[in-house]
């Protein structure tokens, strides 16, 4: 088996963390500071089982600018082509606008998409159910994953379940 994975979601979320927890080396930028991954960065994630090619996609976000529209239209049309989206949420900062822009987004795309729960170890699980049900009103994710990409938790469950989609 092998495919393409793209990962999206606000800045901060934990989409370079989760990149380098899967990859295993530091490949994309990491910083406090939002919007530092500028460019589409490829990790490649091999077992026996198969192989997926992650993308970093930046762009999804609500455009500033015609420059911002083209850059959404390119996102959206990177997405399409992908056997597979992670969007990554911060189950600390809660649902924001910029989340609910992508969501909309993510209607205009027929692509399976995982709802990644990450920074799980920064709340109590009971926070965990309310968020799910807020999420499942919006969107109908193919499934929903709470990790921690930061410690490494649920990471291997997240591939497991991204394997059927490829
Ligand atoms: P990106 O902008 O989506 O690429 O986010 P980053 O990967 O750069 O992460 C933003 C910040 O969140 C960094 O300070 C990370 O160390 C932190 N972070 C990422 N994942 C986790 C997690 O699972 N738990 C905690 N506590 N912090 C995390
Ligand atoms: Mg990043």
């Amino acid at each position: 088996k092998s495919g393409f994975v793209a990962i999206i979601g606000r800045p901060n979320v934990g989409k370079s963390t989760l990149m380098n927890q899967i990859i295993g080396q530091k490949i994309a930028i990491m910083s406090d500071k939002p919007q530092t991954t500028r460019n589409k960065i490829h990790g490649v994630y091999t077992t026996e089982e198969g192989q997926i090619v992650f993308l970093d996609t930046p762009g999804i976000h609500k455009p500033q600018s015609k420059l911002g529209d083209y850059m959404m239209k390119t996102a959206q049309n990177a997405l399409s082509e992908v056997d597979a989206i992670l969007l990554l949420i911060d189950v600390v900062e809660g649902l924001g606008g910029g989340d609910r822009y992508i969501i909309e987004n993510l209607k205009k795309v027929n692509t399976p998409v995982v709802l990644v729960m990450n920074k799980i170890d920064q709340v109590h699980p009971e926070a965990l159910l309310s968020i799910i049900t807020t999420y499942k009103d919006l969107y109908p994710f193919a499934e929903i994953v709470p990790i921690s990409a930061m410690h490494g938790s649920n990471v291997n469950t997240l591939l497991e379940q991204v394997m059927k989609y490829l």
